[in-house]
């Protein structure tokens, strides 16, 4: 309107002042009238070049769409973004991999998507310990730490929190399985642009971080479920199923490198006895005692509880004679400990890989052999497993079984 107005009165001043003039002057009425007529034209003007008021409403309300499409659109990606990131973690999850591996992966997912640091923080005990972290695109682990105001309050609360310190913004969620809050997620990310830039960024985490951090606490769940799997309960060490995987793999290495790779099955003498002597539960602790002595003593190899009380020990770049030794170091080991106040021996079957193994449980085939001659000649001793190759020769010190 006041545009209009102003029009108007620079297109009528002109005319309007020189018919004032000229009436001054008294000049004729002709001349008079030409300036009015000039006064009329520039109102005329004014009238019909005004922007009309529903162009105006028009043009407004078309960049108002503009504007929210494209914040729709950047939402939308932003959602196929997080989508995506959560099927990754998925397949990830998917994969027989140890936890570091999984932890690894899901926090570099993690840290692109939401664009920052990322920190786990896992309850252990009543304190909440910072787990694993990925820091300007390096994953650590168990970091000293010491757990600060806002996890506690995001641990406590259950919420999402966000907030901005030091020109930083966080973000913290909790990491919840089965029912019950296990840790909390903290994601940092330099404050970037003005106060519309943060406001977006806060819009996006506080619609999103629910249910990304879902999948934060089941890629957590995931490398327990697989602990549980490959990690015996009473002993801790490697269960069977593990053995199978990783005697398979250590099997390939050794045959791409042309290394030795040995294995030693071990097996508690009478331990029948042990049980209906001193009880089942005296028979774990003295399970629990083997397995401490032999995790102990095993320097640059994996121990896994095979079976009942057996036990495999397997030694990548170590030939049958040296095998051999560490074996009866072992067996030396275990028969100079009491074990939960009972006297404890062992037999050992030792075995080298040779070119006539096709899988591990020919090794193991070979080592059981073996072990089965160390119980036959009267238990607690070692002996080494003949195979078809020369690298077999067992040592004077071992007996030997083919
Ligand atoms: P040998 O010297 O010939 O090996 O005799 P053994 O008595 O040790 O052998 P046998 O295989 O006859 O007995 C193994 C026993 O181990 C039988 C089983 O009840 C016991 N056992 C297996 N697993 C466990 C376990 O987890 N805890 C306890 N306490 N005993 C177990
Ligand atoms: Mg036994
Ligand atoms: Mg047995």
């Amino acid at each position: 309107m006041l545009r209009r107005l102003e029009f108007f009165l620079a297109l009528a001043a002109l005319p309007g002042a020189l018919g004032a003039f000229l009436a001054w002057r008294g000049s004729g009425p002709v001349a008079i009238a030409l300036s009015c007529y000039g006064v009329g034209l520039a109102g005329l003007a004014a009238f019909f070049l005004r922007p009309p008021a529903e162009l105006r409403a028009l043009a407004a309300a078309a960049a108002g769409r503009e504007r929210e499409s494209a914040l729709r659109r950047e939402e939308l990606q932003t959602r196929v973004d997080f989508l995506s990131a959560e099927r990754e973690i998925s397949l990830v999850l998917n994969e027989d991999v140890d936890f570091r591996t999984i932890f690894e992966r899901v926090l570099a997912i993690a840290a692109e998507t939401l664009g920052g640091d990322v920190e786990l923080w896992m309850l252990d005990g009543d304190a909440l310990v910072l787990r694993a972290a990925r820091r300007a695109g390096r994953t650590e682990f168990d970091l000293p730490s010491k757990e600060d105001r806002r996890i506690r309050q995001c641990f406590e609360g259950g919420k999402v929190l966000l907030d901005s310190e030091e020109g930083r913004f966080h973000a913290l969620a909790p990491l919840q399985k089965d029912r019950e809050i296990v840790g909390v997620a903290r994601i940092s990310t330099p404050v970037e642009g003005g106060a519309a830039a943060r406001e977006a960024q806060m819009r996006v985490l506080d619609l999103h971080l629910d249910e990304f951090s879902k999948f934060l606490a089941l890629a957590l769940k995931t490398p327990d479920l697989y602990t549980r799997a490959v990690q015996d309960g009473l002993t801790g060490l490697w269960t069977k199923r593990h053995f199978l995987s990783q005697g398979q793999l250590a099997m390939e290495a050794a045959r791409r490198y042309g290394e030795p790779l040995s294995l030693i099955m071990v097996d508690v003498d009478h331990f029948k006895k042990v049980n209906d002597t001193h009880g089942h539960q005296a028979g774990d602790r003295v399970l629990k005692g083997v397995a401490e002595i032999l995790k102990k003593k095993v320097r640059g190899g994996s121990v896994f509880r095979y079976g009942g009380e057996e036990m495999a020990v397997l030694l990548p770049k170590t030939d049958g004679a040296s095998a051999a030794d560490a074996a009866e170091r072992l067996r030396k080991a275990v028969d100079a400990h009491k074990i939960a106040g009972i006297k404890i021996t062992a037999s050992f079957g030792v075995a080298e890989v040779d070119g006539s193994m096709a899988d591990p449980g020919a090794l193991v085939e070979r080592a059981d052999q073996a072990l089965y001659r160390a119980k036959e000649a009267g238990r607690n001793r070692v002996v080494v497993g003949a195979g078809p190759g020369p690298e077999s020769v067992p040592t004077r010190r071992f007996q030997r079984t083919g």
